[in-house]
């Protein structure tokens, strides 16, 4: 008689997390990264894999994450061919994730990687989405809060997208959720914004943002200022509305100067005086002109870019080390893996 063929079977008991971290020249940070990550993941009752996206550094961090992938299963690197911003590296890092679940967390450790059983807990008892909001803001500028709350609250004013106020790109999403956002193809990424679009059932936790454990924040304020553009006019055409209510108001006001001075020329016969004023107007409504211009031009290319259907990002590689990802998923992790920092 023949023996029954028998299957090996694979314990997919427990759900894997994965946690994709966009980096672009964080070598300073990494050592501290790993010995901060690792010990939280170890700790988790699940399997789960770390993606890390190199955004085109150019300062080694690639090879030293190489070395580390070596030495760790359960890492992953997908490099990019170039610098293409954060937006594109979290898109990347979130269409190579395999888990069950994906956490979104900064290389520099500002999003603290201690609070990633507290969002495993609340996904875990039905959250589709886990916000993360910052209670308070160590290390950065007065005028860095002040002009990221001004923001939020214009953007929420906007958009028909209710984004959560100090919320960043630190969040847990479910494979619902991930499969979601993935369906947007759009070029112009503004992914705090993509984010609320895809909506779902979603719990906040509030925690205290972190100062950078190294190395320098790669925004600077035209940088900030160019995203804040970009998440005004990704998510609503409202500015070209108050193109048109600020022409409509300045051709109102115009018209009523233009009768007085009809009135007055014909009262008093002055016909020739009002030179300034000519001038102001004239620079004025030029200024409002130009304005309104720029922001059509700014719809246009945006339409120009959608149109072109460039690829988000292009991958130059994925590294996985020795051991293949899916027999480390099968497989049971016990304690921390060990990493030396270099
Ligand atoms: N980052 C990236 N590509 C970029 C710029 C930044 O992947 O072009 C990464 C960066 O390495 C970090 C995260 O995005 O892990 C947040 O960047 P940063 O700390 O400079 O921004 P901040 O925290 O100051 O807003
Ligand atoms: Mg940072």
């Amino acid at each position: 008689m023949n023996k029954p063929v028998e299957f090996p079977v694979i314990p997919f008991d427990k759900p894997l997390l994965s946690l994709v971290v966009p980096l672009f020249n964080e070598r300073p940070v990494l050592p501290v990264f790993f010995e901060r990550v690792l010990p939280v993941l170890a700790k988790l009752d699940l399997h789960w894999e770390v993606v890390l996206v190199d955004d085109g550094s150019d300062d080694g961090s690639a090879r030293y994450i190489r070395d580390v992938i070596n030495r760790t299963p359960g890492v992953r690197l997908v490099k990019l061919s170039r610098n293409f911003g954060k937006e594109a590296a979290m898109t990347a890092g979130m269409e190579h994730a395999r888990g069950d679940a994906v956490i979104v967390l900064d290389a520099d450790l500002q999003d603290p990687p201690e609070q990633i059983p507290a969002m495993v807990e609340c996904w875990q008892s039905g959250a589709e989405v886990v916000l993360m909001q910052r209670r308070s803001r160590a290390g950065e500028t007065a005028f860095k809060r002040w002009s990221a709350h001004f923001f939020y609250r214009l953007l929420n004013r906007t958009s028909r997208t209710n984004i959560p106020v100090d919320t960043g790109d630190f969040r847990l999403m479910s494979r619902k959720a991930v499969n979601a956002l993935l369906e947007l193809k759009e070029r112009n990424r503004y992914m705090k914004g993509l984010f609320a679009w895809v909506g779902m059932p979603t719990r906040i936790i509030q925690y205290d943002r972190e100062p950078r454990v190294a190395g320098e924040t790669k925004w600077d304020y035209p940088g900030l200022v160019g995203l804040a553009l970009e998440g005004l006019t990704s998510f609503s055409i409202s500015p070209l509305r108050w193109a048109i209510l600020i022409g409509l108001i300045a051709a109102s006001m115009g018209s009523v100067f233009g009768l007085w001075i009809v009135v007055k020329a014909i009262m008093l016969g002055d016909a020739t005086s009002g030179y300034p004023s000519l001038v102001a107007i004239i620079s004025f409504l030029g200024g409002i002109q130009l304005m309104s211009v720029g922001i059509v031009g700014e719809y246009v290319g945006k339409t120009y870019i959608e149109s072109k259907q460039r690829p988000i990002y292009l991958t130059e590689e994925v590294f996985e080390g020795r051991e293949s990802v899916r027999q480390h998923i099968n497989r049971k992790m016990t304690g921390a893996p060990h990493v030396k920092a270099v």
